[in-house]
């Protein structure tokens, strides 16, 4: 077997899963150089040491040095120092394969080809892969403005507040969103894309992604809720991975509702939007303009929820110009995993009970 088939074998794992295609093998040729790829064989989705993988793939220290800081620098591998030694690890096709070489950048001809058979490769097997995840990776977070427009008092847990779960983080980086980059379907804001921490480090290293403060990341939200973007981050309740700001169209995951019918391809926020027939004046920009998956119709002048489809992330809310939706609590609420070790978890034992 070529060694780019073996390492497809390899990534092929769960949680997410890399499923064989001509596709992905092309995308694999793109991202990892054909004296790369056997040291890449090495590797497994836990860190391992640098003298490790030397001493496994039988070549001096200094030759495995160069060629993993190589493929780490374009986003085909991740990196950490671990005990003043550098380790590294294979990266899982998201977050990982498929967004931080995007975010890394690379020339127009390469970067337009990886999108092309991106896209092919979501379309014919990723979308399905990823739909398959329960619970979903990513879970919708409510515009915090959106919450305090209501009338009734509605109690924030503080896992459901982005900006406080932003709060926690000791670093926060800034990149270009992936999703767009490639998708092109769309001119929303591409400086939307936030990771946190461990990831935000990475990414700052490697020059795919900027640091900014706390102050400058609420303010993307904010300016991300103006451009009526999404925002979802990683399923879980303690530290927050990644925080995305979503549109319809070009991210892969809203795409799972929007255009595959997978309508539990993202948690819900623990919201969903509620109209006032009294004030709706059945202008409808909400309907028209601001919710992303169409849950709202206009009938009779009325503006009517979908509460199945509503994820509940309450962009319709802050633009009504007569107050006539707020946010009330979803009665079925499931809470999402405590971190994300534990949702991979989840995610797995579920893949298997489906076999
Ligand atoms: S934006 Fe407000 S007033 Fe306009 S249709 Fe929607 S609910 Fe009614
Ligand atoms: S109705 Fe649409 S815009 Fe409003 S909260 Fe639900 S999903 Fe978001």
């Amino acid at each position: 077997m070529h060694h780019y088939e073996r390492l497809q074998k390899k990534l092929d794992q769960p949680p997410v899963g890399a499923p064989e295609s001509e596709e992905f093998l092309e995308i694999l040729k793109l991202l990892f150089l054909e004296d790369e790829v056997e040291l890449a064989l090495h590797l497994d989705f836990q860190l391992k040491k640098l003298g490790d993988i030397a001493a496994q793939a039988g070549v001096s220290a200094e030759e495995a040095l160069e060629k993993l800081e190589a493929m780490a620098n374009r986003g085909s591998l991740l990196a950490k120092k671990v005990e003043g030694e550098y380790a590294y690890a294979l990266l899982p096709n998201y977050p990982g394969l498929f967004e931080y070489p995007v975010m890394k950048g690379m020339d127009e001809a390469k970067g337009k080809r990886l999108a092309e058979l991106w896209h092919a490769y979501y379309m014919k097997y990723m979308a399905a892969e990823l739909a398959a995840a329960k619970p979903p990776w990513l879970r919708v977070f409510p515009s915090e403005q959106a919450l305090e427009e209501g009338e009734e008092e509605v109690e924030i847990l503080p896992y459901e507040k982005a900006s406080e779960m932003m709060g926690k983080a000791q670093s926060i980086a800034l990149a270009k969103c992936p999703f767009r980059i490639v998708g092109q379907n769309c001119e929303k804001p591409l400086q939307v894309c936030l990771s946190f921490d461990g990831a935000a480090r990475f990414l700052i290293e490697r020059e795919m992604a900027r640091e900014i403060s706390l102050q400058q990341a609420n303010k993307i939200l904010d300016e991300a809720e103006d451009a009526g973007l999404v925002h979802a981050g990683s399923n879980n309740m303690q530290n927050l991975l990644f925080l995305c700001n979503c549109c319809p169209c070009c991210c892969h995951f809203m795409k799972l509702l929007t255009e595959h019918g997978y309508d539990q391809g993202i948690a819900t926020s623990s919201y969903r939007a509620q109209t006032d027939d009294e004030k709706c004046t059945g202008c409808g920009i909400c309907a028209e303009e601001r919710c992303p998956v169409k849950a709202i119709e206009m009938v009779s002048d009325k503006a009517r929820i979908d509460h199945k489809r509503c994820i509940g992330c309450g962009l319709c809310v802050t633009t009504c110009p007569d107050d006539a939706l707020q946010m009330v609590k979803r009665e079925d609420y499931q809470p999402p995993p405590a971190n994300v070790k534990v949702l991979a978890e989840e995610v797995v034992t579920h893949k298997k009970l489906k076999q």
